[in-house]
């Protein structure tokens, strides 16, 4: 548990679910929900269906991919977020 990072921890307080594997990017980006893509500085939140989000980046992306259901959830759990221009997920 020590070795792993934050945005990996997944105690019951956490929603967050950290997508690993090209199977699980094509099973989230097909519900309905919120891909968000997490580097250093910043957190970008997109709609999972958004036209930004395909396997080709998510395979060659070495940002953390984290899905969550409910955009509460993200707010209380992520800093530094930002909305993607392209899917406006707060609209
Ligand atoms: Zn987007």
């Amino acid at each position: 548990m020590f070795n792993e990072t934050l945005y990996t921890m997944n105690d019951n307080s956490s929603k967050r679910t950290k997508i690993k594997t090209l199977d699980e990017f094509k099973r989230y980006s097909s519900c309905e929900g919120y891909i968000i893509l997490v580097n250093y500085r910043e957190a970008i939140i997109h709609k999972s269906k958004c036209s930004y989000l395909n396997e080709k980046k998510f395979e060659n992306s070495k940002k953390e991919y984290l899905w969550f259901t409910e955009l509460d959830e993200i707010e209380n759990e992520l800093e530094n977020t930002r909305s993607c221009r392209a899917c406006n997920p707060f609209d």
